[in-house]
């Protein structure tokens, strides 16, 4: 995910809606969508009405002249006829890019909403601090803003062969390069030194960016590299990987789906080494 061509985000919800401003609507963690199965729509704030349903709204920015209004409607929300909850993977190659960029834009910030209704600090019922989108507590002036966790994706090279691992979490057959979570006081290169030690055994360097992906699973933003194998040996950590191990590139196992940055990441790095750029 990332920002859509023509997107101009903004936060300051407009008094009037104009006509065709499009609806982000969240039940839980699952959008409202019309039309059929394969080609889905987003309801415009008029049909949202309509409707019947309501909820907090967020503004979101203007998409090509269309305003964007994420809703977060109650829990017990109608699902009225002719339309559905769908979850936002299922709308993945479904819905248009920007569209389900924007809608994965809108699902972070109605969780943020409905998880920072309280004051962390002192538990006074937060409200919306005007000028920027966060949360300020009336009491003790605590701010919260959205959040985003960066985390970071490294795919680790030897000559031409590429380290990848399968995690406890993922489906039996599928390997993917090593990812994780940013500590605080960490750099992302400590990230990845830690994170490839921890999860494999082995160091690494010349550490290269590759791209990054908003991912709103819940609020990551993945940080994607390549890195040369340095020395050690391969051991596995027990407790978050299954198996890994060093793949030739031209006989790779099954990968993780094309939507995703590690996808792009792999195929990439293996084309980078089939032409011989490799370093060996
Ligand atoms: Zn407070």
């Amino acid at each position: 995910m990332r920002t859509p061509e023509g997107f101009t985000p903004g936060h300051v919800l407009p008094t009037l809606l104009p006509a065709g401003t499009l609806a982000f609507a969240f039940r839980d963690a699952k959008i409202l969508v019309g039309g059929p199965t394969e080609t889905p729509a987003i309801p415009t704030a008029e049909e949202l009405e309509s409707l019947g349903l309501a909820g907090r709204a967020h503004y979101l920015g203007d998409l090509g002249g269309a305003h964007c209004v994420a809703f977060a409607l109650a829990d017990d929300a109608p699902e009225p006829p002719g339309w559905r909850y769908a979850g936002l993977r299922s709308l993945f190659f479904a819905l248009p890019e920007p569209l389900l960029a924007i809608a994965a834009r809108a699902f972070q910030i109605v969780d943020w909403d409905r998880t920072h209704r309280y004051c962390g600090r002192c538990g006074t019922p937060m409200r919306e601090k005007p000028g920027e989108r966060a949360k300020e507590c009336p009491a003790c002036g605590h701010t919260a803003f959205p959040r985003v966790s960066p985390a970071m994706m490294v795919l680790v090279t030897r000559g031409r062969e590429l380290l990848l691992a399968r995690a406890n979490r993922f489906p039996t057959a599928m390997f993917s390069a090593l990812a994780g979570f940013v500590e605080p006081g960490e750099t992302i290169e400590d990230c990845i030194h830690r994170e490839v030690r921890e999860e494999v055994g082995v160091e690494v360097t010349g550490i290269t960016y590759f791209a990054s992906q908003s991912w709103a699973f819940p609020h990551s933003l993945m940080i994607a590299f390549t890195a040369e194998y340095a020395g050690g040996e391969l051991v596995p950590d027990a407790t978050e990987i299954a198996e890994a191990r060093w793949f030739a590139c031209d006989a790779m196992p099954q990968l993780p789906p094309s939507v995703s940055i590690a996808r792009r990441l792999i195929e990439a790095t293996v084309v980078r080494l089939a032409g011989g750029a490799g370093r060996s």
